[in-house]
Parts: C-alpha cells; sequence; structure tokens
C-alpha cells in the first residue's frame, strides 16, 4: 500500500547542522502552504489510492495549529482510500505542549517522533536546539497523559564533545522513558552548513569513536529491548515505522510539499525546494529523478539497510556473484550469509555505503 509524506519547512529557529529544506516560521505564510497542501491533497480524490500511513516530517510539524494539521487529514480522508493509518507527525519538544499533543492525537495522529538528540544539556546546545533535556522529557511524559502509545526519540551520535560516556548516559535516559521506538543518528557535517567547519570538525568524534559509539549503542538498545531492524532505527516488538520501511522496501509513496520526494506509478520525482512556487502554483511542480528506475538495484541498495537483509532468489543470475563477494567480507564480521539471505551486521552498518556499492557492482 502506498504511504502519503506531507512536508512542512518551517523552524523556529535553524539548527547549525541541518542542511533540510525549511524556512523561518511565518503565521500567514504557513497558513497559506497548509491551503496549498490541502489543494494538493483533494487533487488526488478521483484516483482512489489506497494508503496506510501519513507522515507529517519537516522541518517541525510540530508548528502547526491542530486545527491545521485536522483540516489536513480531512483533506486525506476524503481523497485517499484510507486503511487503519499510522499517522506520524515530527515534533520538536519546544513547540509540543499537553493541550497541542492532545489535540493532534484527537486529531487522528497516533505516532509521535520528537526530536531529542541528547540528554545532556551542554550538547544539546552545541546542537543549537531550543529545549533542555527536561523539556524533552516533559513532552514525552505529556504525549503520553495525551494518549500517545507509538512514541519516537531521536539521538545523535558523534556531536561536539560528546564522549562514549555521556553518549551512554543518553541512552539510559532515552531508555528510561516509555519509548516504542528510537533513531539514533551518527552526526555528519553536512557542506556550507554553519557545522562545516574546523572548530567542530576537530570537537566532534573522529571515525574510531563514532564506531566505538554505534556499536555500543545497538548494543545497548538491543538490551533494552529495541530491536534494530535498519542501520539508525531501533523499535520494540511490532513497533517499527510503517512509514519508513516503505523507503527501504520499494514500496510506493506520494510526497506533498516542497521538496518533498515521491516514488509513485514506477518513477521517482520531487517537488523543488520553493514555498514560494509551492504557494502559488495551482499544482505542486514536480522534477522527474528517474523515469525508470532499476528495482533490483534498488532493492539492494536499500534492503541493506535493514537488519534482515535482502533475498538471494530475488537477484536473479547475480545471486552467486553477490554471495561470492560477501564470503569474503563475512570473514571480518561485515554481513552475514545464509542460504537464502544477506544482511550486514551493525559493523558492516558502518561501513554501509562502501559495501553496498561494493554489491550494486556486481549486479
Ligand atoms: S528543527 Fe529539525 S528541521 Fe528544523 S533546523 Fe533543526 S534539525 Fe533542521
Amino acid at each position: 500500500m502506498t504511504g502519503l509524506y506531507i512536508h512542512i519547512p518551517f523552524c523556529a529557529r535553524k539548527c547549525p547542522y541541518c542542511d533540510f529544506y525549511s524556512l523561518p516560521y511565518s503565521k500567514k505564510l504557513c497558513e497559506d502552504y497548509v491551503s496549498a497542501l490541502v489543494r494538493n491533497i483533494r487533487h488526488f480524490a478521483p484516483q482512489g489510492i489506497s494508503i496506510d500511513s501519513i507522515y507529517f516530517g519537516g522541518g517541525t510539524p510540530s508548528l502547526l495549529y491542530s486545527s491545521q494539521v485536522k483540516a489536513i487529514l480531512d483533506a486525506v480522508g476524503d481523497s485517499f482510500d484510507v486503511h487503519d493509518p499510522e499517522i506520524t507527525l515530527e515534533a520538536n519538544p519546544c513547540t509540543a505542549d499537553l493541550r497541542k499533543l492532545s489535540e493532534y492525537r484527537e486529531a487522528g495522529v497516533n505516532r509521535l517522533s520528537l526530536g531529542v538528540q541528547s540528554a545532556n544539556d551542554t550538547e544539546l546546545e552545541k546542537l543549537g536546539r531550543l529545549h533542555d533535556f527536561k523539556r524533552a522529557e516533559k513532552a514525552v511524559h505529556d504525549a503520553v497523559k495525551a494518549g500517545f502509545e507509538n512514541i519516537s526519540c531521536d539521538i545523535m551520535l558523534g556531536t561536539a564533545q560528546q564522549t562514549l560516556i555521556s553518549l551512554e548516559n543518553s541512552i539510559d535516559a532515552l531508555i528510561n522513558l516509555p519509548l516504542q521506538h528510537i533513531s539514533a543518528y551518527m552526526l555528519k557535517i553536512e557542506k556550507g552548513t554553519p557545522y562545516d567547519c574546523d572548530e567542530v570538525r576537530s570537537a566532534a568524534a573522529d571515525d574510531d569513536l563514532m564506531s566505538e559509539m554505534y556499536l555500543k549503542t545497538v548494543q545497548k538498545l538491543a538490551d533494552a529491548g529495541f530491536e534494530q531492524y535498519e542501520i539508525s532505527n531501533f523499535a520494540k516488538p511490532g513497533f517499527e515505522s510503517r512509514h519508513n520501511l516503505k523507503y527501504w522496501t520499494g514500496e510506493s509513496y506520494i510526497g506533498i510539499g516542497a521538496s518533498a520526494h515521491s516514488f509513485f506509478g514506477g518513477k521517482r520525482y520531487f517537488c523543488p525546494k520553493d514555498v514560494g512556487s509551492f504557494v502559488s502554483g495551482e499544482l505542486q511542480a514536480e522534477v522527474t529523478e528517474d523515469e525508470n528506475p532499476d528495482l533490483t538495484e534498488e532493492y539492494v541498495m536499500f534492503g541493506l539497510r535493514l537488519a534482515k537483509g535482502i533475498r538471494l532468489d530475488k537477484l536473479g543470475e547475480n545471486a552467486e556473484m553477490i554471495a561470492q563477494k560477501a564470503k569474503l567480507y563475512e570473514k571480518y564480521g561485515l554481513c552475514r550469509l545464509t542460504e537464502d539471505t544477506l544482511s550486514l551486521t551493525p559493523k558492516g552498518f558502518l561501513v554501509s555505503n562502501s559495501l553496498i556499492a561494493e554489491f550494486v557492482q556486481c549486479l
């Protein structure tokens, strides 16, 4: 079934490490943007597309009023064939109070993804975040009071001056919260962001420390019952993100909003990073990324991000060559090869880009 992604490109303040497309929040622009979202959503009505996940990503979707979230979800309900959906909303702890969260829940949102990043206030300050950890803890408890039974938090690894011990403390603090899902991302210094400077580079984790941090994170989360199902994602059984899994399993998704990507009708396309033209246009512009993606190549590229890996019988005549290559890497503990499947180990995930490129070469 298809997933629906809705991009909200506004933030209260730009974080210095972030290169996602987002603009400073403006009430008027956000209102116009929501109207444009609704217009675009309603355009799909004649197609009767079946969906089972809706994802509000950003930016900071929790800057939306609950009435705006409701208007968007009403339009989705009128325009798509919606089946028992997972409805996720990404929230910033600073913009998520009990009242707003209760209203989101009433509007139908049933999964909350909170950008916590760290339980250490000095690290949060260095990340340019507006919240401290107390505020993040309160947001989680408020979400539970509001009726959320599926809550995820993000944590960041390798940030400026983070140590293995402070990371372990952050993980312990998250484990003690009533969460069902944790996403752990390794800091990547993106070109052109304020973080792209020598001062931050020298304070951030080097490759060795990052590896240690990642492997420690995988082990601590596993011990606490959060099973790794993707390079950066960990869940209690049954709480894997239905929406995000679509990206890695080749299912279709429709993205609406400036900078949103889609994989639908067999092609990949995106809407340009331009809120102005999105708001003023009757319908969002679509730029084709790939008219005819190589589905076997994508199966290997995305499937190897998953802990369960890929099935060899889906690789046709290439299976044997991939298996031969995998045997070499298996000796170094980077992957696991069974009669039917190939998957990367946590150690392999650390070098997944290179490993996946090696396997793709065999196709
Ligand atoms: S709140 Fe999120 S999307 Fe916005 S700037 Fe910070 S990291 Fe980027």
